[in-house]
């Protein structure tokens, strides 16, 4: 199942993505709920596909990556947060920040959470997963180096586009990610290649924190990392799929 999120004057829906459009999802998409049987036909906009209470993100899990920007692969993950405040949807602008030198993409796995979870075992951590999507963890990288920690580097405002939608049944083993620039493939990994699997994240994460139903975990970036310059579009794909584009814009002052 393929699960959006849209903004209709009604407010905010979950909807599932069919052939013939989005049917709206009633009730808690955690719990409870009913699909619409006739797809909506009004106007709506595109949101990201939940709302977290936060976004935790692993540094450097995939070998390559770690060694393009000659980080160590330690024997915990990396792990850091970006602010909900930097969530944005499918066709939103990267707003390319007044203080930025140099902005990168880059092309991650994103987990959803689906039910709130503390010290979960890695061999049950797949049934707190709601669905999988893609994210580009967008960062400012002469700050990540400059500041000795990533918080401003990670968390401006736009720098977590998330996919269009959540995909519920996969399994996270062995996905093609492929990242583009205007239209030229840059990155391509696959999940089998990770440091840190996706089990032995939310395992490990949820050692530390709570996890919250519509929590995102972002995987981390294979190699092939690069910059964003005001005009780029931006596009993740998952196995094939298009489920990513956003361009990129200058913040105004
Ligand atoms: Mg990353």
């Amino acid at each position: 199942m393929k699960i959006a999120r849209i903004a209709l004057a009604e407010g905010k829906f979950y909807a599932s993505v069919k052939a013939d459009g989005y049917h709206l999802l009633l009730g808690d998409i955690f719990g409870e709920w009913g699909e619409l049987s006739e797809p909506y036909r009004g106007e709506y906009r595109l949101l990201p596909p939940v709302d977290p209470s936060k976004v935790i993100c692993l540094g450097a899990n995939y070998k390559k990556h770690a060694e393009e920007l000659r980080l160590e692969v330690l024997p915990d993950p990396t792990i850091f947060l970006k602010p909900p405040t930097a969530v944005i949807a499918s066709g939103e602008d990267i707003l390319y920040p007044l203080s930025a030198t140099k902005v990168d993409y880059e092309s991650e796995l994103a987990v959803v959470i689906g039910k709130r979870g503390k010290h979960i075992p890695e061999e049950e951590a797949l049934d707190y997963v709601l669905g999988y999507t893609v994210a580009n963890d967008v960062t400012e990288r002469d700050m990540q180096k400059k500041d000795g920690q990533w918080t401003r580097a990670k968390g401006f405002d736009t720098f977590c586009p998330l996919g269009e939608y959540l995909e519920t049944e996969l399994s996270p083993d062995d996905l093609e990610i492929v990242g583009k620039r205007n239209g030229i493939v840059v990155q391509r990994g696959r999940t089998s290649d990770l440091i840190h699997s996706v089990p032995q994240a939310i395992s490990f994460i949820s050692g530390v924190m709570t996890l919250e139903a519509g929590d995102v975990i972002l995987m981390g970036t294979p190699e092939g990392i690069g910059e964003l310059r005001e005009g780029d579009l931006f596009e993740v794909e998952m196995e094939g799929v298009r489920m990513l584009a956003n361009r990129v814009k200058k913040e105004k002052a």
